[in-house]
């Protein structure tokens, strides 16, 4: 198991960890990341992984596989080293620069789905985050350019109020009776654990959430909606961009 470091600091950008595994010759496996494993929408970070003896791996992608987080390497690490590095110590730094990007998009598509969910009852049937633009699709059958004014209205709101944003933990089986705190199908949320973590803008909106966040809204900046489309009867894609 990697100890996920950023689901408690999403701050965080740089850590100390051990080796535990060289699957690979373009991966490590580490006891404890800062690094964000691609899911739930949001991106992976990158960064960079110092050995004790200076030499720096880059790491281009991060990926979670049965409770690790792969750090995908950009150079083959050769064979006869890989065994060594296993037990080594390493300090890691993200790519903050792109991790906060990712951030404040990804709390800027909380906010879109708390206005569309709160308003319209609108539920989230899929969504991706980049670092210069998000989307959400969503259950609703119309959405005109009044509801988009009203919307960005709305949402901008909860910006400036500058609201706190929490994370907390909830047992499985209490989380699961509330069912305003997912906006996707139960059966996408994490098994195997008894905890869920709840993302939480406060006096404003609430969920299931596994991705890392500004911890004020403030930070975000004034969101607008650069694109809707289409995406069947009862679905629209609604696009973000932050100005
Ligand atoms: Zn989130």
């Amino acid at each position: 198991m990697t100890e996920l470091l950023y689901l408690s600091d999403h701050y965080l950008k740089e850590f100390d960890a051990g080796v535990v595994e060289v699957p690979d010759a373009k991966t490590l496996v580490l006891d404890r990341t800062a690094m964000y494993a691609r899911g739930g929408g949001q991106p992976s970070d990158r960064g960079k992984l110092i050995l004790e003896d200076g030499v720096i791996f880059d790491v281009v992608e991060s990926t979670k596989s049965e409770g690790k987080v792969l750090h995908h390497i950009g150079a083959e690490i050769p064979e006869d080293r890989r065994s060594a590095l296993v037990g080594k110590r390493v300090h890691g730094v993200i790519d903050w620069d792109l991790r906060y990007k990712h951030m404040r998009h990804h709390t800027a598509l909380h906010i879109l789905s708390g206005v569309v969910f709160l308003k319209f009852n609108a539920r989230i049937t899929g969504g991706q985050i980049y670092a210069d633009r998000a989307r959400l699709d969503l259950s609703l059958a119309d959405l005109d350019k009044e509801k988009q004014a009203l919307i960005e209205e709305e949402m901008n709101k909860v910006v400036e109020d500058n609201r706190e944003v929490k994370t907390l933990w909830l047992d499985r089986e209490e989380a699961l009776k509330r069912s305003d705190l997912y906006r996707l199908s139960a059966d996408l949320l994490p098994k195997g654990t008894d905890k869920l973590r709840i993302v939480d803008i406060v006096g404003f909106d609430a969920q299931l959430d596994g991705g890392t966040h500004v911890s004020r809204t403030g930070e975000i900046g004034r969101i607008k909606i650069s694109k809707t489309e289409n995406k069947g009867k009862e679905n629209k894609r609604v696009e973000i961009v932050l100005i």
